[in-house]
């Protein structure tokens, strides 16, 4: 049999990792050998010894909370970083996603200008919000985001209760996830407007005005409520442990809740704050070094299911506002194009986990979750989506130097040990080391698998 294309290395499976080669038709996997120079194809890329993941998931991106970036940016930068499919967050400049005309739209512009594969998360709107939550399902959305803090009363806005709790049950029905940014907002509002009356406005007091307890009565309530609501729930950026414990608690009582932390919660603390203010400024904030251990326990006893960057491209000028005042900066900060080197050196480079684990932290568990049955393993019938990674070379990150019109983050000049040598979607080599984006306007909108109850819709 002749084959399309056909790959070669060290190819990691969810149950094992071996000497390899992979044939491709059509973009699909439809061979894993376990043997080399076996199977025969029209075009073969030899990788050596490099490691062929499953393209890399990221389910927590903003391509438009700068406008400036958009979907081909962000798409292009995460192409450079092995990302080969990214869940794009809902609140855009100047609207967010909250029906379906705004929805198709965004899908539009991901047909014509992406790069990798993208899905998209909806919301709902401030006022009687549930009411939109089946258009959108009928519309692709691969889940709902919403959030119990209030960043901005348009675009961003705290959802209550009872629309909480009616999005919730729409949601179940369509078997779509409902994730929360889970922060109380009357407490770190009050703290906020304490600290600044008292003129504590340096970097740690980011850190003070949302003590964990922000965090977890937000995160309590949701599992209470997901509970009540039979829901999907996920809970986006945890960054303290203690959250955790208490999803833990609700999961070993039946409640189907998944979380995830964001690279930056593994690798810096509020130590990194007060050194690097603004440009370490993220919500919720960077915890104290033991809390950071914490959280990594029950990452590696697995109860954190997946691991996101939270991309969010802000400028100096975003982040240079807040020198003298950290509640001035903007929250947030990139990460689509160097996250994956940062965790691999951090898991595997430092052995906490194995690379099946990596691979199930990156790609089968959010591929899992939002139902997106073709993408996330190396295996058969699959998605040809691969991220290769050359671990024999050291690089140093530049700000400077990022595609993404971000250009200011906490780790300017870190060094990492690692780097993606090629990123392939769907059998196509998207970008690679030597050649940089090589392949524009290959990445497709990706709806989520149909559920039964809506096959005869
Ligand atoms: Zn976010």
């Amino acid at each position: 049999m002749m084959f399309e294309k056909v790959v070669r290395g060290h190819i990691v499976t969810p149950e094992e990792n071996f000497l390899g080669e992979i044939g491709i038709i059509n973009g699909k996997i439809e061979e894993v050998s376990k043997m080399q120079d076996y199977l025969d194809g029209e075009t073969v890329h030899d990788f050596g010894n490099d490691y062929i993941f499953p393209g890399f998931i990221d389910t927590h991106v903003h391509c438009y909370s700068n406008p400036n970036e958009g979907i081909q940016r962000a798409s292009m930068a995460a192409a450079k970083g092995g990302i080969t499919l990214f869940i794009d967050m809902p609140y855009d400049l100047p609207t967010p996603v909250t029906n379906k005309d705004i929805l198709n739209e965004k899908i539009d512009t991901i047909n014509k200008e992406s790069v990798v594969d993208i899905a998209l998360w909806g919301t709902v709107p401030k006022e009687n919000g549930a009411a939109v939550v089946d258009e959108l399902a009928d519309n692709g959305v691969a889940g709902f985001k919403l959030s119990t803090f209030e960043t901005d009363p348009y675009r961003f806005p705290r959802i209550s209760d009872a629309d909480i709790l009616e999005t919730m049950k729409k949601a179940a029905k369509r078997d779509l996830v409902v994730a929360f940014h889970a922060e109380n907002d009357e407490l770190l509002t009050r703290y906020i407007e304490d600290a600044k009356s008292e003129n504590h406005v340096e970097p740690i007091y980011h850190n003070l005005t949302r003590p964990p307890v922000t965090e977890t009565t937000a995160v309590i309530k949701l599992l209470d409520m997901a509970t009540w609501a039979d829901a999907k729930l996920h809970i986006v950026h945890v960054s303290h442990a203690k959250s955790i414990e208490y999803i833990n608690w609700f999961k070993a009582q039946g409640a189907n809740v998944t979380a995830e932390t964001c690279y930056n919660y593994l690798l810096l603390t509020t130590e990194d704050l007060k050194e690097l203010g603004p440009k370490a400024k993220i919500n919720p904030p960077l915890r104290e070094p033991d809390e950071l251990k914490a959280l990594e326990k029950q990452l590696l006893n697995g109860s954190i299911d997946f691991i996101t960057s939270d991309h969010a491209p802000w400028q100096k000028a975003d982040k240079s506002i807040g020198n003298d005042n950290i509640f001035k900066a903007k929250s947030g900060s990139p990460g689509l194009e160097f996250m994956i080197p940062l965790l691999f050196d951090y898991l595997i480079g430092e052995e906490r986990v194995t690379l099946s684990n990596f691979a199930e932290l990156l790609a089968l568990n959010p591929a899992q979750r939002f139902n997106l049955d073709n993408k996330g393993s190396i295996e058969q019938g699959k998605d040809a989506d691969f991220t290769v990674i050359n671990h024999r070379v050291s690089w140093q990150i530049d700000e400077n130097e990022f595609i993404s019109i971000s250009d200011v983050s906490p780790f300017h000049e870190h060094t990492a040990n690692n780097r993606i040598e090629a990123t392939i979607v769907r059998g196509e080599m998207v970008y690679t080391h030597d050649h940089g984006v090589v392949e524009k306007n290959s990445g497709q909108f990706v709806k989520p698998s149909l559920i039964k109850d809506c096959d005869d819709q």
